[in-house]
C-alpha cells in the first residue's frame, strides 16, 4: 500500500518508528494508504531543518520571498484539480467543494505576495530633540501549524504563505486523515524555488503534536481543529513560552426572521448546513426560526433534505459526499437518535443511508430536526456533519440571547429584509463572524479569520493582517548621532526636551 511519508529539509522521508496510521477513501469505505506517524526525534529533524534555514531565508529581501510565493502561486492555480482531486479521494467532499476550498487557499497566496507592504514599518522623526524612533517586525524562526482534516489544502494555507513571507520557517502537521495536499504543497513550493528547509511537513497524530508544543525551537504554534484540542494547545504551547492561535469547533447559527426572503433563506441553509456534509467550522447546524417563519422554513427544506444528491465526490451533479471515517458516521447517527430520545421531531432522518456501488462509504444523509431546545445534546455538542437543527423563538431578541448563551461563536448569520434588525443584530451578537443575508461569513484573505468564546483559544485571529502580527515581533528602536546628542550622564529618568 502507498506510504505517506514526511518532508523535511527538501525531502521525502519516511518514519523509522514503524507507526503507521491507515489513510481511507471515505466513498469507498477502505484504506488505501498509510500515512507515517512523527516521533519526537523525526519532529526535530524537521525543526532542525527550520533552523538551519532561517538564517538565510529571514535576511532575504522580502521582495525575493514574495517573489518566490508568486511562482507557487502560478504552480498552484496550474495544479488546482490536482489538489482537488487529492481532497476527494481522502476526504470525501465533491469535486466541486473541493476546487473551491483551494480557490479560497490561493487567495492567501496572493495576499501574502504582497508582504513588502505588510512589512512597513512606521517612523517619527525627532521624538525628541535629535531623536527619531521607528518600529519594525521581524520574523520569531521556526514556528508551526497542525491542521484538521475538513480543509486538508485551505487550512494550511491559512498558516504557512504568511509565516514564510514574512521570514520564519514552517513545519506543518497535517492531519492523519487526509495527509496528501501537504506534500503537493511542498513539491511545488520547492519547484518555485523555496530554499530548502523553510517549508517542511511531519506527519502524524498526538506523539507528533506534543512534540511540537514542547520543542523549545518551535517559536509559535497556529492550531485549527476541534476545542477539546484547542483548548490543550493553547494551555501547553503557551506553557513552553510560545505564541498560540489556537482555533476551535462551532456551532454556527442563522436566524431567520419573518419577513426574509423564504427562498433565499431555504437555498442558503441547505448548501450551508449539507454543503461538505456539514464538516465545515463555518457551517450553519442550527436554524432559528423567529414568530411565524417556522413552519415554512421546515416544510420547505425537508422536501429539499429528502432530495439532496449524495454520491462519491467525483460524481457529475453530487452536492454532498460521505463524512470522513466510520467513527465519525457512527458518532453523528448516534447523536441524532440522542437527539429524537431527548425529544426532538425527527423529519427527515439521513441514518443508514446508502449509495449503491459505494455500501462500505461513509455516507450520512441529510438529517433535519425540528423543536430542537436548548438542553438537548444536539444542540449542545458541535455535530460535524449533515445535520440541521431548528429551534423556534419569539422575537430577535431571544434569537440574540440563545445564540450568545452558547459557548461557541465562530459565525452566525441573519437573513431578514430589515435593516434596522439586521444592524442590531451585527452589533449586539457575541460571535466572530457575521453574515447578513451571507450564509457563511468566511472573511477574505485581506481581513482575518477567527471565532469568538470557545472557537478561538489566543488572542490573534487566522491570516490577513493578524498573521502577519502573529508570525512577526515588533521590535521599537530609537536613535540619535553624536552630534545631537547632549554630552554628560544623565540620571533622571528620560523625558522629551
Ligand atoms: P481534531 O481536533 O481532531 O484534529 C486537529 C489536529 O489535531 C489534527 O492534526 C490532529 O492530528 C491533532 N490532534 C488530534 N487529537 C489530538 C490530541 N489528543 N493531541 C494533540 N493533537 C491532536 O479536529 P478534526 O476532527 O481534524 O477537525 C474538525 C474540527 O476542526 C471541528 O471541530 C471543526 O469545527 C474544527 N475546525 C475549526 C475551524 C476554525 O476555523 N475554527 C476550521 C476548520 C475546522
Amino acid at each position: 500500500m502507498e506510504k505517506i511519508a514526511h518532508y523535511i529539509g527538501g525531502a521525502r522521508v519516511d518514519t523509522k518508528s514503524g507507526r503507521y496510521a491507515d489513510v481511507f477513501n471515505p466513498a469507498q469505505g477502505v484504506p488505501v494508504a498509510q500515512v507515517a506517524l512523527g516521533t519526537a526525534d523525526e519532529v526535530d529533524a524537521a525543526v532542525q531543518a527550520g533552523v538551519a534555514a532561517f538564517p538565510a531565508w529571514s535576511n532575504t529581501p522580502p521582495l525575493t520571498r514574495a517573489r518566490v510565493l508568486f511562482r507557487f502561486l502560478h504552480l498552484i492555480q496550474q495544479r488546482a484539480d490536482d489538489f482537488a482531486r487529492i481532497i476527494v479521494r481522502e476526504h470525501g467532499k465533491t469535486f466541486s467543494d473541493a476546487q473551491g476550498e483551494v480557490a479560497r487557499g490561493i487567495e492567501i497566496v496572493e495576499f501574502a505576495a504582497g508582504i513588502p507592504q505588510m512589512l512597513k514599518g512606521e517612523y517619527t522623526d525627532q521624538i525628541a530633540r535629535g531623536i527619531d524612533a521607528w518600529s519594525m517586525r521581524q520574523a520569531l524562526g521556526v514556528v508551526a501549524g497542525i491542521t484538521p482534516f475538513n480543509f486538508p489544502a485551505m487550512v494550511p494555507m491559512w498558516m504557512f504563505p504568511i509565516a514564510i513571507a514574512c521570514g520564519n520557517c514552517f513545519v506543518l502537521k497535517p492531519s492523519e486523515r487526509d495527509p496528501s495536499a501537504a506534500l503537493l504543497i511542498a513539491d511545488l513550493l520547492q519547484e518555485a524555488g523555496l530554499p530548502d528547509g523553510v517549508f517542511n511537513v511531519i506527519q502524524g497524530d498526538k506523539v507528533t503534536v506534543d512534540a511540537l508544543l514542547d520543542h523549545p525551537q518551535v517559536k509559535a504554534i497556529s492550531f485549527v481543529g476541534s476545542t477539546p484540542i484547542a483548548e490543550y494547545i493553547y494551555a501547553r504551547g503557551s506553557a513552553k513560552g510560545k505564541r498560540v492561535q489556537a482555533l476551535g469547533g462551532a456551532k454556527n447559527h442563522m436566524v431567520v426572521m419573518p419577513d426574509a426572503d423564504m427562498q433565499l433563506a431555504v437555498d442558503a441553509l441547505m448548501g450551508a448546513a449539507y454543503g461538505s456534509a456539514g464538516e465545515r467550522c463555518m457551517a450553519i447546524s442550527v436554524a432559528v426560526a423567529v414568530g411565524s417563519a417556522g413552519d415554512e422554513l421546515v416544510a420547505a427544506l425537508a422536501e429539499r433534505a429528502r432530495k439532496l444528491k449524495i454520491n462519491e465526490g467525483m460524481a457529475a451533479g453530487a452536492e454532498m459526499g460521505p463524512v470522513v471515517t466510520a467513527a465519525a458516521k457512527e458518532r453523528i447517527e448516534s447523536l441524532i437518535g440522542r437527539g429524537v430520545e431527548e425529544g426532538a421531531t425527527l423529519v427527515v432522518d439521513g441514518r443508514g443511508y446508502q449509495v449503491p456501488g459505494f455500501e462500505k462509504g461513509f455516507f450520512v444523509g441529510g438529517t433535519l430536526l425540528d423543536h430542537v431546545t436548548p438542553e438537548m445534546t444536539v444542540y449542545k455538542e458541535e455535530i460535524f456533519g449533515p445535520v440541521l437543527c431548528v429551534l423556534r423563538c419569539p422575537d430577535i431578541a431571544s434569537a440574540v440571547e440563545l445564540i450568545n448563551a452558547h459557548e461557541y461563536g465562530n459565525g452566525v448569520a441573519v437573513y431578514t429584509r430589515d435593516g434596522g434588525v439586521a444592524r442590531e443584530f451585527v452589533r449586539q451578537i457575541e460571535v466572530g463572524m457575521v453574515g447578513v443575508n451571507v450564509p457563511l461569513p468566511v472573511p477574505m484573505a485581506f481581513s482575518s479569520f477567527g471565532g469568538w468564546k470557545r472557537s478561538l483559544f489566543g488572542d490573534h485571529h487566522m491570516y490577513g493582517p493578524e498573521g502577519v502580527r502573529f508570525y512577526t515581533r515588533a521590535k521599537a528602536v530609537m536613535q540619535r548621532w553624536p552630534n545631537t546628542a547632549s554630552a554628560g550622564a544623565e540620571f533622571a529618568f528620560p523625558q522629551m526636551k
